[in-house]
């Protein structure tokens, strides 16, 4: 495999890789520094049938505690930006802090929402990700995608982003993406930036989690729903709806998957007794999950072969 890829680890512990800090071993790591990198790791590993699957930051992934019979290529070393006339161009794996303080940096507006969200670009794209009233959609030109043969260009609206979706995994891998930002005042997008900053450390959890669990329904946040059936503070295991943000599940320590996911079940089963409201998962599962758990996931299938 290093034929294809210089950096590659086996045996690979993936609570490392993600946000929630949970997640068995992966055969192996991969780690492609560039687009030729991944695309000749990728097509070396479609060619010996190798399983493998893509993921970003981690973020957003609940790994099952068996971990992943096959290979992980995070894009986290993927980190090209380049600053054009009218924004920015970002390979996959930079995050979106980094792309929001680049911004910064050259008195570009649009990128202020990105600072508290832990996302590589790729991810970012892949989920629409959003806050404050602002998402990737806003502010993306196009994206380079890999279909596994081939590379291509697509506009904004080819990508059919949505709230919390789009059409990327069944178009391929995230390369890189092309983001419009508009010239501001400097002060005026570090005091929005600073602002951003303050709101999250006021209302979310300092602790290990992959955001909000649920996406929203219709304008309402999931956090409401939970909040609103005394559901704060419930807890499996290591795992528990916090007490500061009642949409995130943090891991108190020594959280497994399972915890999570049997969480995040009974969550859904109570709000949707007392509400009628049936929350939808926003975190990506991987991994081998029970037929109960991956009914939770069934929309959110990694981009994996
Ligand atoms: C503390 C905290 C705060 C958060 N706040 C927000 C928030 O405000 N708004 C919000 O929207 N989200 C938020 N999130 C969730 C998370 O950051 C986003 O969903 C993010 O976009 C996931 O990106 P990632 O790179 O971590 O992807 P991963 O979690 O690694 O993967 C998620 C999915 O994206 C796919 N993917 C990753 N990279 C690529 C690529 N290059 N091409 C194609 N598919 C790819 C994976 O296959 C997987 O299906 C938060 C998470 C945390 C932990």
């Amino acid at each position: 495999m290093e034929k294809y890829c210089k950096t590659i680890k086996y045996d690979v512990r993936l609570s490392d890789f993600t946000t929630f800090g949970i997640g068995g071993l992966a055969k192996a790591v991969a780690f492609p520094k560039s687009e030729e990198e991944f695309i000749s790791l990728y097509t070396y590993l479609k060619d010996v049938g190798e399983r493998f699957s893509v993921i970003g930051l981690g973020s957003n992934l609940l790994i099952s505690d068996g971990g992943y019979d096959g290979v992980v290529i995070t894009t986290r070393c993927m980190k090209d930006l380049i600053k054009e006339p009218e924004g920015v161009t970002a390979s996959c794996g930079i995050s979106l802090p980094h792309l929001s303080r680049t911004a910064l940096f050259h008195s570009l507006s649009g990128a202020e929402f990105m600072i508290g969200i832990p996302s590589s670009v790729g991810g970012a794209i892949r989920m629409n990700a959003g806050a404050f009233d602002s998402c990737v959609k806003d502010c993306l030109i196009s994206a380079k995608v890999f279909n596994g043969e081939r590379v291509e260009e697509f506009g904004v609206g080819e990508l059919g982003l949505s709230y919390r979706n789009s059409l990327i995994p069944s178009l391929g891998t995230v390369l890189s993406a092309k983001f419009r930002f508009l010239p501001a005042n400097i002060r005026d997008i570090e005091s929005k930036i600073e602002k951003f900053r303050k709101i999250r450390q006021e209302t979310q959890p300092n602790l290990k989690s992959a955001g909000c669990a649920f996406k929203g329904v219709g304008g309402v946040s999931a956090g409401y729903y939970i909040d609103k059936a005394g559901l704060k503070g419930m807890r499996i295991g290591g795992a528990e709806v916090s007490e500061k943000h009642a949409g995130f599940i943090v891991n108190r320590g020594g959280a497994t998957a399972r915890d999570v996911a049997k969480l995040m079940l009974v969550v859904q089963e109570k709000v949707l007794e007392k509400f009628g409201v049936l929350l939808e998962s926003e975190i990506c599962f991987l991994g081998e999950y029970d037929e109960d758990i991956r009914r939770l996931s069934h929309a959110y299938d990694i981009q994996s072969r």
